[in-house]
Formats: C-alpha cells, sequence, structure tokens
C-alpha cells in the first residue's frame, strides 16, 4: 500500500540561524480539550509548526499532539509566549518554566513575549529574562509580539540583543509597511496574527475575484499573499477539512496584478484586534 505524500511548508532562516516552517497553525481559541486532536490532524496534513501561548490555556494539548505524532521533536516548531502579568525578570523565568511543563518538553523552539504592555513598563525586564532563556539553550529562538517601533528601539538599545521575531496583526487590510520596512532593516521575521482578518476577509470581493483567477478559495489566496510577501503565517481552524485547504497553498504564486490590488486594500483603521499602546 502506498502512502500518500504530504506536501511540506517552504522554511524561512531566522537571523539566529534557526529555521522554521513559514506556515504553520494557530491555536488561539482553540478548546483545550481539542488541542490534542486538531494539532494531531494539522500534523497529518503536514503542518511542522504550532503557534500556542499560555494565555491559550491549550499548551498541554500541543505537547500531546506533539509526543503522539511520532514526529522528531527537531522536525516540529513549538512557539508559545509570555503572558502579561508575568514581565518581572524572575516572574518571567518561572511562567516559562511552567509553560514547558505543560507542553512537558524541556526547550521550545521559540518564545514571545505576548504584548509590550508600555503602561507597566517592564517588557525591558521581561526581554533580559527571555535572553537568559535562550543562553540556556531553553528557548532556542526570542522574539516579541506586538512590538512597535519604539519598543523595538528600546529592547535593542538596552540590552544590544535583536528578537528575531516580532508577531503582529497583519492581513490585506492592516498591511503594517511601516513596521515591516523597520524589521526588514534589522533582520526581524515578520509574523502575522489574524492572517485572515479572523475570517471576515474572506468575502471580500476583490480577494474572491483573485483566488478565482487562480482556482483557489480566499483563505487560500490570503495564504499565498503571507507567504509571497516573507511572513510567517499561521491561520487557525479546528476543522480537518479547512486545516487541509490552508494547506493547499504551496502549489501556485500570486502575479504582480494581484500583489498591486491587494496592495491597495491597506487601511489605517483596518485593525481588527487590540491597541498594543493601550492593551494589558
Ligand atoms: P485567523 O485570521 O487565522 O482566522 C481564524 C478564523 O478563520 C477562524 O474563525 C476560522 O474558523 C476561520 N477560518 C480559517 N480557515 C478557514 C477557511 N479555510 N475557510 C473558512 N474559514 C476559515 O485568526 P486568528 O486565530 O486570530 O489568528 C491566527 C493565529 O495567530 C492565532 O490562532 C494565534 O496563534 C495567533 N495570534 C496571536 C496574537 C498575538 O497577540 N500574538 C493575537 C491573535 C492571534
Amino acid at each position: 500500500m502506498s502512502r500518500s505524500v504530504v506536501a511540506s511548508s517552504p522554511t524561512l532562516t531566522l537571523a539566529d540561524g534557526q529555521t522554521a516552517p513559514q506556515m504553520g497553525l494557530g491555536v488561539w481559541q482553540t478548546p483545550a480539550d481539542l488541542t490534542a486532536e486538531v494539532v494531531r490532524a494539522a500534523f497529518e496534513t503536514g503542518y511542522r509548526l504550532v503557534d500556542t501561548a499560555a494565555a491559550y490555556e491549550n499548551e498541554a494539548g500541543v505537547g500531546e499532539a506533539v509526543r503522539a505524532s511520532g514526529i522528531a521533536r527537531t522536525d516540529v516548531f513549538v512557539t508559545t509566549k509570555l503572558w502579561n502579568t508575568h514581565h518581572a525578570y524572575d516572574e518571567a523565568l518561572r511562567a516559562f518554566d511552567k509553560s514547558l511543563q505543560r507542553l512537558r518538553m524541556d526547550y521550545v523552539d521559540l518564545y514571545l513575549i505576548h504584548w509590550p504592555v508600555p503602561t507597566q513598563d517592564l517588557y525591558i525586564d521581561a526581554w533580559r529574562a527571555l535572553v537568559r532563556l535562550q543562553e540556556e539553550g531553553r528557548a532556542r529562538s526570542i522574539g516579541v509580539c506586538n512590538f512597535m517601533v519604539e519598543h523595538l528601539r528600546r529592547i535593542i538599545g538596552e540590552t544590544g540583543v535583536i528578537p528575531v521575531v516580532n508577531q503582529v496583526e497583519l492581513h490585506p487590510q492592516f498591511q503594517q509597511t511601516e513596521l515591516r520596512s523597520f524589521h526588514a532593516s534589522r533582520g526581524i521575521v515578520t509574523q502575522s496574527w489574524s492572517p485572515l482578518g479572523q475570517g471576515r476577509l474572506l468575502k471580500h470581493p476583490e480577494l474572491a475575484r483573485i483566488a478565482a483567477r487562480h482556482g483557489k478559495t480566499p483563505a487560500q489566496a490570503i495564504i499565498r499573499w503571507h507567504l509571497d510577501s516573507g511572513l510567517m503565517v499561521f491561520p487557525k481552524s479546528i476543522r480537518p477539512e479547512r486545516l487541509a485547504e490552508n494547506f493547499e497553498v504551496f502549489d501556485f504564486r500570486l502575479d504582480d496584478e494581484d500583489l498591486a490590488a491587494i496592495a491597495k486594500l491597506d487601511h489605517p483603521a483596518g485593525r481588527i484586534g487590540s491597541d498594543p499602546l493601550t492593551f494589558r
């Protein structure tokens, strides 16, 4: 009996030399009791990157799926995140230990500060803790989420360590072009959260038109836009058929006309999620 060959994501190399799949699965709002099953289905489809967080309360399910998969630990890329209430240095180290315990892993591939919480002003402390975790080899790569240029400049200025990733809200209606050019100047890879606009962009007529031109679904066209833009992307779904649909994006590319049309969808008021300046 022949085994079906699963597709695999292209990879990106981070500034610290580690490689990561460019496309994966996000598990925000995936219920804890379904997470292991959803991640298992994703692995079967060919996914090898999972983006979780302490705040998602489903790290245990991610770890369980990795162990049950039979895939070598080194062939899976697991990201988790430090929550806002644990930015103080010792607190951050303890929070990381708890994440590893829930994952039942001895390292994560990428550990991120979840939000800068500038009103609390402890993200420098948190960043120093992540630097130590990377030195200890327990967080292979370290980065941040939702940092604006001013926050990035500050952690780089005060510690000399540049995050390899900044994970921010990013989709065709909120393209973050200025932030991305700052990232490019510092070798920071941009990860797109809510890449499908939490599903709201799937009915956008322009995106539907572009998808139809390629014989693809709107979700596939949008994911392809992230990939063609050099972004890392991990759309969320709990449905096996959508996990498969979202992963069938490696056999086409958008052309210049598509990219020009999508560039026009960017909007200053296109943000869906929270504002990093005020979110706590
Ligand atoms: P998303 O843009 O991935 O959209 C998910 C929604 O789209 C779900 O409701 C799903 O049912 C629907 N969907 C997915 N594929 C579909 C398809 N093929 N057809 C129809 N509907 C489909 O939104 P998200 O979950 O907010 O973002 C993805 C991931 O980004 C999260 O799971 C999480 O890992 C990460 N994230 C990080 C932060 C952060 O602050 N760092 C914030 C939000 C999300």
